[in-house]
C-alpha cells in the first residue's frame, strides 16, 4: 500500500506519547507522561442524572441529526461564561461546538492554509496542535516561549521573515511547559501581530484551572479582530464527551461552518444536551474549584520534591495552573536517555522531542502531575532524582 497515500501523510509524526502510555500501563510504573485530567473529578453520577433527565425530556430531539453550529443554548451558555468570568463580549453566533478542541485545530488549518504557508508555533509546543497542522503541510516558524512567554524580538523578525498566515498559542499554563504569558509579553505580542494578516490562535483549554496567582487578560481581549479563541470542555468537566468550541468572527465562522458540515455534519448531539443539562442542574465554578484544590496541592508536592531530590543544574517551571511542568537538563546530556534509565527505575515522563516541530536531541522532558496522588509524586519524584544522579555521574 506504501504507493497509495497521500502526499500530506508523509511528513506527519506517529504520536510518541501513544508509544510511552503502552509502557505506562505496567501495574508498578509510577506515570508521569500522561496529559489526561484526573479521573476522580468526573462528575459521572451528576451526568447521569443528567443523561436520565435528557432522555426522559427531550426523547428524539437529542437522537436526531442537528445543525452544525451547535446547540444554540449551550453557545448561550459559553458566551455568558465568557462575561462573567472574563468581561469578554462573545455573540453566541460567533462560537461553533466543535468535537473537542482538537477539531477546532483541524478546522482552522483546513480553511485557512495553503500547503507551504508558514505558521509561528510555539517552542516548545502542543504536539496535537503540531500533528493536527501538519497534515495541511504548512512551513513551520519556531518561535522560543520562555519564563514570561513568547520572545518578542524572534517573533518580530519571524514575522517580518515569514509573512505568517497563523500564529498558535497556548498563553495559559502551556501544554507541555506549564509557562503563563505574562501581561506584558501579551501586550508586546499582540502590539507585533496587529501590524500583520496573521490569525492569532489562542488555544485555551487550562485557564480555569488557576491555582495560584491571578488571571491576565486573554489575546481575545486585546486583539479581538485578529484572534481565533478556542475552548473546551474536557478539563473542566469530561474528556470524553468531546465538546470544545471555536470563537471566531463572523465571515471566518461562515467558512469553518462549512469545513464542519463537509467533516462531519455536527457535534453529537445527545452529548450537547447532556452536558447543558448538567451545567444547568449544577455549579461548574465550584466543581472546577475542586479540581484546582487538588491539582495546586499535586503541583506543589512536585515542585517541591523537585527542589529538595533533584541534582543541581536541572531546572523546572513552576506553573501557576495546568497540568503540567517542564524540565531542562544540564547542557550536553539528553532526556531520552533519562527515560531509558527512568523506565528502569519504573518511573516514566515525556521527552521534549515531540514538542518541536524540527528534529531537536532534546535537554527538556515535560512531567504531568494531574492524576498522580502527593505520596506517589514524592516516591516518582525520587526514583527520577536517582535516575539523574547517576546520569550526571557517569
Ligand atoms: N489544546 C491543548 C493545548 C491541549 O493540551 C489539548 C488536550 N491535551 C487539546 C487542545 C485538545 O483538547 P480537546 O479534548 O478539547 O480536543
Amino acid at each position: 500500500m506504501n504507493d497509495h497515500f497521500a502526499d500530506r501523510m508523509h511528513d506527519v509524526p506517529r504520536s510518541f506519547i501513544r508509544e510511552i502510555l503502552k509502557v505506562t500501563l505496567e501495574p508498578d510504573i509510577i506515570s508521569f507522561a500522561g496529559g489526561l485530567p484526573n479521573r476522580a473529578f468526573f462528575p459521572i453520577e451528576p451526568l447521569r442524572i443528567a443523561a436520565d433527565k435528557v432522555f426522559r425530556e427531550k426523547g428524539g430531539d437529542c437522537l436526531q441529526y442537528s445543525n452544525s453550529e451547535g446547540l444554540v443554548e449551550l453557545r448561550g451558555y459559553i458566551a455568558r461564561r465568557y462575561k462573567q468570568s472574563q468581561g469578554i463580549t462573545v455573540a453566541p453566533e460567533q462560537i461553533l461546538i466543535t468535537n473537542g478542541s482538537q477539531q477546532a485545530l483541524d478546522l482552522l488549518a483546513k480553511v485557512l492554509l495553503n500547503d507551504g504557508e508558514s505558521v509561528v508555533m510555539e517552542e516548545p509546543g502542543y504536539l496535537g496542535a503540531i500533528q493536527a497542522l501538519s497534515l495541511y503541510r504548512p512551513r513551520f516558524a519556531p518561535v522560543a516561549v520562555h519564563r514570561e512567554g513568547m520572545d518578542c524580538a524572534q517573533l518580530a523578525e519571524v514575522v517580518e521573515r515569514n509573512k505568517p498566515r497563523l500564529m498558535y498559542t497556548v498563553p495559559n499554563f502551556q501544554n507541555p511547559s506549564g509557562i503563563t504569558y505574562d501581561a506584558d509579553n501579551r501586550r508586546a505580542v499582540a502590539e507585533i501581530i496587529s501590524q500583520r494578516e496573521v490569525v492569532l490562535v489562542e488555544d485555551d483549554p487550562y485557564g480555569d484551572l488557576r491555582f495560584s496567582g491571578s488571571a491576565v487578560p486573554s489575546f481575545y481581549h486585546l486583539l479581538p479582530e485578529q484572534t481565533v479563541l478556542l475552548g473546551s470542555f474536557s478539563k473542566t468537566v469530561v474528556p470524553g464527551f468531546r465538546l470544545g468550541w471555536i470563537v471566531a468572527p463572523v465571515e471566518l465562522h461562515e467558512k469553518l461552518l462549512i469545513a464542519k458540515q463537509a467533516a462531519d455534519l455536527h457535534t453529537c448531539n445527545f452529548t450537547q444536551y447532556v452536558l447543558l443539562q448538567f451545567l444547568t442542574d449544577n455549579d461548574l465554578d465550584h466543581h472546577i474549584a475542586a479540581i484546582v484544590g487538588a491539582y495546586g496541592r499535586q503541583c506543589r508536592a512536585m515542585v517541591a520534591a523537585i527542589d529538595r531530590m533533584f541534582p543541581a543544574g536541572v531546572t523546572c517551571t513552576r506553573p501557576d495552573g495546568g497540568m503540567f511542568l517542564w524540565g531542562t537538563l544540564p547542557e550536553g546530556l539528553r532526556a531520552m536517555d533519562l527515560f531509558e534509565r527512568a523506565v528502569t527505575r519504573r518511573v516514566v515522563f515525556v521527552p521534549g522531542e515531540p514538542f518541536y516541530t524540527r528534529p531537536v536531541s532534546s535537554a527538556t522532558f515535560r512531567l504531568n502531575f494531574s492524576c498522580v496522588d502527593e505520596p506517589v509524586i514524592e516516591e516518582g519524584i525520587g526514583r527520577l532524582a536517582e535516575a539523574l544522579k547517576e546520569m550526571i555521574e557517569g
